[in-house]
């Protein structure tokens, strides 16, 4: 037996493997399971690959395709609660097109995921505490697409490019990009899916575009202490990232060689990132990439990092879901 262990995250960085079930068409066409859950408890996970050995990849937490929305939510809630504390955060779902990425972060009207009850939880926890702090909450939605960056809750198109500056408090932002204020609960699934549909426009297959950029939400978040005075300003970015599968090599030229050479430099830059910050190396190199760059306040530091690891149960699937689980093998 290989034991092939991806070290408990140390420190800021929790990683949470999640599987979804088979689908409809897997089932009907006798697709067999390639992994394990015996031990999801223990934050176990056995991937039967070739033959019959079995790896095990070990998390902080493994969702087997029952669990749902509801149960994935109460893990990382205290992450998104510490963002009301000053703490910058970052959580991403990373994985092949596919695997649940959109599933987990976006979720569906009936099943609203990691986004939606991310916003509910901030309202709810800055009612409970309306006695000692304010809160003011915008959100801004935006796509990185080749290297660009586009803001897709724009009213009006701009040719303007976007590029990510750094204030002198050390602070990154986009200017020009649109910040809008959520005030409660009411509107806030609206304006997700106002984002969520200006993926679409200029591109002619809405999924296959959808899997090659990245998708970033970030929450601002400012307080004010109403004992003391004090204020303070934090950001929550929460990321579906673009399909980390490896291209076809019938597909390698033109347009779809040079997307996914950029979702390669992307995905690689935010492993090396990650992999230094938990190895405490002195250089971090977030500038190798719009995705990390951007992402720089709520990655490292005192931030708190959080993956979900996203993957398919499928025996199709296997190369892509090996690959993916050595993905996180990275972080530790
Ligand atoms: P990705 O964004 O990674 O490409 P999706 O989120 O679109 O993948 O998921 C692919 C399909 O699987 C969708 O139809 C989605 O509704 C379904 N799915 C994904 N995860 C789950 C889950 N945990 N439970 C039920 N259905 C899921
Ligand atoms: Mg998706």
């Amino acid at each position: 037996k290989l034991y092939n262990q991806v070290q408990e995250a140390k420190g800021n960085i929790r990683v949470f493997c999640r599987c979804r079930p088979l689908s409809k068409g897997e089932v009907s066409a006798g697709c067999a399971t390639v992994v394990d859950f015996s031990a999801a408890k223990d934050g176990e996970l056995g991937l039967l690959a070739s033959g019959s050995t079995k790896k095990i990849f070990k998390f902080d937490r493994v969702y087997t395709p029952k669990d749902d929305q509801g149960e994935v939510f109460v893990d990382a809630s205290p992450m998104v609660i510490s963002v009301l504390d000053g703490y910058n955060v970052c959580i991403f779902a990373y994985g092949q097109t596919g695997s649940g990425k959109t599933f987990t972060m976006e979720g569906t009207e009936k099943n609203r995921g990691v986004n939606y009850r991310t916003l509910e939880q901030l309202f709810r926890t800055a009612e409970e505490r309306k006695e000692t702090f304010t809160y003011n909450i915008f959100v801004s939605v935006l796509e990185v697409y080749n290297e660009q960056i586009r803001d897709l809750l724009a009213t009006s198109p701009t040719s303007k490019k976007l590029e990510i500056r750094q204030a002198s408090e050390g602070v990154h932002h986009v200017p020009g990009i649109t910040e809008a204020k959520v005030e409660n609960i009411k509107g806030v699934w609206d304006v997700l899916q106002a984002g969520s549909n200006a993926r679409a426009v200029g591109s002619n297959n809405v999924n296959e575009h959808s899997s090659r950029s990245h998708c970033m939400l970030c929450i601002m978040v400012k307080a004010k202490n109403l004992i003391n005075g004090e204020c303070t300003k934090s950001k929550l970015w929460l990321v579906d990232l673009a399909g980390s599968e490896r291209l076809a090599k019938t597909e390698a030229q033109g347009e779809r060689l040079k997307e996914a050479q950029n979702i390669n430099r992307s995905l690689s830059a935010l492993g090396d990132v990650i992999s230094s910050l938990a190895t405490k190396s002195g250089h971090i190199p977030y500038r190798n990439s719009k995705l990390t760059h951007l992402l720089q306040d709520s990655l490292g530091g005192d931030s708190k990092t959080l993956m979900f690891l996203q993957i398919s149960p499928s025996e199709q699937d296997v190369g892509e879901t090996l690959s993916s689980l050595n993905f996180a093998t990275r972080v530790r």
